[in-house]
């Protein structure tokens, strides 16, 4: 696994950035069905897709040290807030 986990999920592009995340898991406890702690406690895709819009972006919104990085259709950077 690459220090970059990214995916297209409808118009936004999601990526975590794995050398930021501290694994406390708050993404996975909003949205478990997008995100799991892999065996070294660092926040992995596994199936964002299956996640309402809305509940996605608040487990990317979540995160305590802005791991998760989330671009819109329009290439707008909209998580974390810039
Ligand atoms: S909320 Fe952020 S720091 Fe916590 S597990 Fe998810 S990506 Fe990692």
């Amino acid at each position: 696994m690459s220090d970059l986990d990214e995916r297209t999920v409808g118009d936004l592009r999601i990526r975590i950035d794995r050398t930021l995340c501290v694994g406390f898991g708050d993404c996975v406890t909003e949205a478990p069905e997008a995100f799991v702690l892999d065996d070294t406690g660092t926040a992995i895709f596994v199936n964002p897709d299956k996640v309402e819009r809305e509940r996605l972006l608040r487990a990317c919104d979540v995160c305590p040290v802005d791991a998760i990085t989330v671009w819109d259709g329009s290439g707008a950077q909209i998580i974390p807030p810039s």
